[in-house]
This record gives C-alpha cells, structure tokens and sequence, in this order.
C-alpha cells in the first residue's frame, strides 16, 4: 500500500500524502471528492464543457451543494475570464471543479492560470484527471490543483475498478473541519485515510489484486518516464489528426487544445455512424467510441490511450477508417491519411 501509494505521488507529481485509490472507477473518484468535500449550502463553480462537466454538476446538486455552473461550447475549453466573473458573483464558493481532458469532446483544459485564480480567491481547485493521468503530465503542485481524481483503466493502462485520488493540505483542512461527517460512509476519506496512512484497521475488503495492478501499472509508466510517456501520446496523437484531416474529414475540439490521447471526429453528412463503428469492430477488431450526450451520433472518439497509443495503432486505424468510409460511399483518397499520419510520425522521430 505504501509503494504503490508512494508510486502514485510521482505519477500526479504530487508531495501530497494524501495520495491513495478508491474501490471503484473514476466515477467514485469525482463523487468522493465532491461529497468529502461540499457541504450542505456551498457553492461551488462547475466548469460544464462536456458529458462529464455535467456529471460533477448531478453529482454536486445531489451532495446538497449550490453548484454555479460556467459554460463553454462543447469543444472549446473554459476560459479563465468565465472563472473570475464567477467569482465576482459568487465570492464565498468553496471550489472550483473542472474536468482537465474532456473524453466526450477531446478537450485539454489549460488549468494553469484557473488555479492562481482559485488560490487568489482562498478556494479549491478539484481536477478531474480520469483521461489525462498517464498521458500527459498532471503535475498537480505546480498546477495548483488541489484535489484530483483519476482512474486506472485509461492512460494509466490498468484494468478498470480503481479510481486514484490526491488530495493536498488546504482540501484536506477543509474536509477535516466539516460540521457533519461526508454524505455517504463507503467513499469517507476521513476513514479511508485512516486505513491508508493510520491504523491500517479494517474499513471495506480492499481489492488486493487491483491494488497490485495499480502497481505494476504505475511501474510500467514510470519506466518509460512522464515526459517520454507525454512525448508518444502527443506525437501519436498528432499523426491521427493530421490523418482523419487529410481524409477529409473534420475534428470537433478546438485546435489550440487537443487532446492527445482522445481525437473527436465530425461524422461526416451521409454516413451512417453505428455501421462504421460496426465495421470497424467486425473486420478489423477495433472499437472506437461513438458520440456522448450532446454529441451522440455526430462525433466519433478515437482513444489512443496508454499501450494502445501507438504508431502502428495510428496507422491500421485510418487505413480501416478509410477502407470503411468507401464502404459508405465516400470518396476518400486512397492512402491519403496514413500518408499524413507517417510523415507526422517521421518528422517528430527525426
Ligand atoms: C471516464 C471518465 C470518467 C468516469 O470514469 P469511470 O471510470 O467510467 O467511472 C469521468 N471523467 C472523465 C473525464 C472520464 O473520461
């Protein structure tokens, strides 16, 4: 427990102790976080961006909280401007909870300028780290993030059941000093920590194995090292891009922030959404996603995430995606995006 907690500090490059997984996936993560944290009658300023943005705003209304939401178009990030208004209007919000990559809309949100303004407002800034933890580097202290939750079945490559959180001194105090204990007794950090850090005395059955498959996980990734880790996935990420554009087709998220490890593509006006799925899935065994919420059955989401993030990954994938988008009718180039993809790839290599 001690290793693979000491192993997830370096991973969120993060001093925090409090430093520890959750028995359950991301999800957990973001409802520990805010049901720990808020109560009953705090405020608190919700970036909404995305499916999951609005997921942090049900679970913030459920905890019993005043969540002030701040809205971008889906694809865009949310501006810092949008944050200080917020807290013109609403100077006692507690925190300020924003989800750094947005898997519904390949979105990475800068959050180095949020969280100065949050630190200049005495609040606390929670980062949903569920897509980007293992794929580009948190560096959670310097960003001034001061709660952040994860999970380990994306970039972390682990499989799914974990959901790793870290929490600094300042979220901390405040979930030491509520009035009443945490809405929900399974997910309370106050005991949860006791068992991590304290008495080790039994809290729930901890899932051993998943424990050991974080491990290992975070071994492999820091192996490779967070910089080299971050290099690939933008690179690969950048050769998928530059690909499905030369093939024509359109991507959904703001080009000044891309995610590296999830790519929103348009679905292109007269092809059927689910049959290239489909057929991506029967002749070539790959799953991408379709759209979520808002977006559902106009976007495509490539994931290029941890081991799956790979050159040649890139590369059978747009020469499917076109073999399939033919298959629609469309006139696609022969070539044309596994093309752009290489010389992406070899220009980067160079
Ligand atoms: C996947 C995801 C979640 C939810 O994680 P689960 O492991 O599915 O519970 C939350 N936030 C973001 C940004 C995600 O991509």
């Amino acid at each position: 427990m001690d290793n693979t907690a000491a192993l997830l500090r370096q991973v969120y490059q993060t001093e925090n102790r409090v430093t520890f997984p959750l028995s359950g996936t991301g999800s957990s993560g973001m409802e520990a976080l805010l049901y720990n944290i808020l109560e009953p009658g705090d405020e608190v300023i919700i970036g909404v961006n995305g499916f999951f943005g609005d997921r942090m705003l049900e679970m913030a209304h459920r905890c019993g909280a005043t969540p002030v939401p701040i809205r971008a178009v889906w694809g865009d990030p949310i501006q810092p401007a949008r944050v200080k208004i917020a807290f013109n209007e609403h100077p006692n919000a507690k925190a300020v909870a924003i989800v750094h990559a947005e898997t519904s809309t390949g979105v990475l949100q800068p959050l180095e300028e949020i969280g100065q303004i949050v630190r200049d407002h005495g609040a606390l800034l929670i980062a949903d780290c569920v897509t980007s933890l293992g794929g580009v580097q948190i560096d959670a202290d310097a960003r001034l993030i001061d709660a952040a939750y994860s999970c380990t079945q994306k970039c972390l490559g682990c499989p799914p059941g974990l959901s790793p959180i870290t929490v600094n001194d300042r979220a901390w105090a405040k979930i030491t000093a509520r009035k009443r204990p945490a809405q929900g007794w399974y997910l309370d950090l106050k005991l949860l920590n006791e068992y991590w850090f304290g008495s080790r005395a039994y809290h729930h059955t901890p899932p051993a194995s998943m424990i050991y498959g974080l491990q290992e996980g975070l071994r492999v990734v820091l192996e490779e090292g967070l910089a080299a880790r971050q290099d690939r996935h933008v690179r690969n990420g950048e050769a998928l891009q530059a690909g499905v554009q030369a093939m024509g087709l359109a991507l959904l998220a703001n080009e000044t922030c891309r995610l590296p490890m999830l790519t929103t593509v348009s679905v292109p006006n007269d092809v059927d959404d689910a049959r290239v799925r489909g057929r991506l899935r029967d002749q070539w065994n790959i799953e991408i996603g379709g759209g979520l919420g808002a977006m559902r059955g106009q976007a495509w989401r490539i994931g290029l995430m941890g081991a799956g993030s790979t050159a040649a990954n890139v590369l059978l994938l747009l020469s499917a995606l076109e073999e399939a988008l033919r298959a629609e009718g469309l006139p696609v180039e022969a070539g044309v995006g596994a093309a752009a993809a290489a010389e992406v790839l070899s220009r980067e290599a160079a």
